[in-house]
């Protein structure tokens, strides 16, 4: 069997190594890619798990199942009446469906495009920079790619639980929690991290009643402390029951109900699901990647070890997205990718760690980039801070959505933004304002000077600006 032979491989096609692929190619090298996704009828399908069974299907989701809580719930304030309605999730799922079919086919017509040739099937590394490739599930090498480079892309997969393991129709992971065929009466959440809130908020937008049981002492710890509250209260308002520092003990599976105990503060707790979705994070897909005699530095959580220009321990191998170190996001790997495409190419292309923002699509959002307060104060860096809730927006009370808040933290002596926190409907578009002021290293007086459109939820940026020093025009100083 003969090597086909690249300037660059890529392992894995989700939102880290097909933008690696297509970057590459944009450069004028020659790029094979490797990816094993298939879909529920064997065929391929690009974009990893953010677009078959994560970021895209999610939000298709919380869409629709926001659409139907307002119209629900909301209406009636604004004057409007709906003899009837009702959910067809299967159409709901079938739409969601939908939307991940043209967006993965979308991929695949960018490959063609950009020449890109696709390999569907398993990838191992072995030594000589060589990628062997077999059918899923087989060890017999089907045909090998030699690469000058290769981008190890191969991201990651749910975190199992030994106490509440995956029972058909009853405990599901987070790709099963998308494709309910019904409501179910009672749901309960192992996890209150962003796929338990997000998934969590879908079903319980539905009509589901959700408990979600979570491990740890503190709501969202890596968010600011007064965000992560306001999210709170919120969701409690919505019939979100948060229970914190539940320890899971055991589930199991009796008439037709997931018997769920759990230990709290109190002591040992029992409670019945209907279904149960587990969602306490996720680990890199290290394992199966390499052929005998081949080695790369992996830590101890499995890992592969990166410096900060993605580079693995072996010259022009390199890794990027869920399968090295820092948060699991989509536009983090995607940002890896560009880096070290243009990295090969000769450029020095570099990420900004400190500048990578972070959301959790619930209603209100919750969005944050840079260093919280408390992160501030624990570094003993001096800050000012400017607040802006938006009960004092015109447009967020016009929307109805007066729920949370936009704070920005200042360094006290140059006055250059460290932080922005918002709790807020559409918060994931206000992050954006605040990434890019950020990356221009503005003042909060830079964004304080500049003039907002009336009436928006970005005026709530401005204002949040203007009260770093005071001067916020529609609330108390
Ligand atoms: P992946 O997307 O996991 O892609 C890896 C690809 O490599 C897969 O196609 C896999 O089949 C393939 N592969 C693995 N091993 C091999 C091998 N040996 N040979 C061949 N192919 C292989 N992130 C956000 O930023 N925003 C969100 O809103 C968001 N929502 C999410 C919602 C859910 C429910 C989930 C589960 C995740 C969500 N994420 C979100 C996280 C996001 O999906 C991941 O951070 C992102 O997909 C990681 O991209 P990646 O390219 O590193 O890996
Ligand atoms: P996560 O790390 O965000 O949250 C998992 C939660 O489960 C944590 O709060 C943890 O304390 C808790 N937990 C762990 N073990 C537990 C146990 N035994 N019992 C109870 N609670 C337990 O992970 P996730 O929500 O599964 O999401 C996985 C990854 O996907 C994350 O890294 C996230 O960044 C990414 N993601 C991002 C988005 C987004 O950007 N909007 C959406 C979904 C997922």
């Amino acid at each position: 069997m003969s090597n086909k032979k690249f300037d660059v491989v890529v392992i894995g096609a989700g939102p880290a190594g097909y933008v690696a692929a297509i970057r590459c190619a944009q450069l004028g090298m020659t790029v094979a890619c490797v990816d094993e996704w298939q879909d529920h009828n064997g065929v391929a399908s690009l974009g990893g798990t953010c677009l078959n069974v994560g970021c895209i299907p999610s939000k298709a989701l919380l869409e629709s199942s926001h659409m139907y809580a307002a119209t629900a719930s909301d209406f009636p304030e604004h004057g409007i009446h709906a003899r009837s309605i009702s959910v067809d999730v299967k159409t709901m799922i079938a739409r969601k469906d939908r939307v991940v079919a043209e967006l993965t086919q979308g991929i695949s017509a960018l490959f063609q495009t950009n020449k890109i040739t696709l390999v569907h099937g398993h990838a191992r590394l072995s030594p000589g920079k060589i990628v062997k490739v077999s059918e899923r599930g087989s060890s017999e090498t089907r045909e090998s790619l030699e690469a000058e480079n290769i981008i190890i892309a191969a991201g990651s997969s749910p975190v199992r639980l030994d106490r509440a393991p995956l029972t058909d129709g009853y405990i599901f992971d987070s790709a099963g929690a998308l494709e309910f065929e019904s409501v179910p009466k009672t749901l309960g959440v192992i996890g209150a991290g962003a796929i338990g809130l997000e998934l969590g908020s879908v079903w319980s937008r539905l009509g589901s009643e959700v408990v979600l049981l979570e491990a740890m002492d503190t709501f969202l710890p890596s968010a600011d402390k007064q965000i992560s509250r306001a999210a709170f209260r919120s969701y409690k308002k919505q019939g979100l029951d948060i229970r914190l520092s539940a320890r899971l003990l055991s589930t199991s599976v009796k008439q037709k109900k997931v018997h769920v105990t759990y230990e709290d503060t109190r002591g040992a707790q029992q409670i019945k699901f209907d279904r149960v979705i587990v969602a306490v994070g996720r680990k890199p897909n290290s394992d199966y990647l390499f052929g005998d005699e081949m080695e790369l530095e992996i830590d101890e959580r499995e890992f592969i070890h990166v410096n900060k220009y993605c580079e693995t321990s072996v010259p022009c191998i390199y890794a990027i997205g869920d399968i090295v170190r820092g948060p699991m996001l989509a536009h983090k790997g995607s940002e890896e990718g560009i880096m070290v495409a243009e990295r090969i190419a000769g450029q020095k292309s570099t990420v900004n760690y400190d500048l990578i923002p972070y959301v959790i699509y619930t209603h209100p959002e919750v969005a944050w980039v840079g260093k919280s307060e408390h992160a501030c104060h624990s570094a003993g860096i001096p800050v000012n801070v400017g607040m802006f809730p938006l009960t004092a927006s015109g447009r967020a009370r016009a929307m109805g959505a007066t729920d949370g808040l936009v704070k920005i933290i200042a360094h006290q002596e140059t006055d250059r933004i460290i932080g922005v926190h918002i709790c807020a409907a559409q918060a994931s578009e206000l992050v954006a304002q605040a990434v890019m002021a950020m990356g221009m290293e503005a003042s909060a007086e830079d964004v304080a000077l500049t003039m907002f459109a009336h009436p928006t939820l970005s005026e709530s940026v401005h204002e949040a600006a203007l009260a770093v020093h005071n001067r916020a025009i529609h609330i108390k100083n």
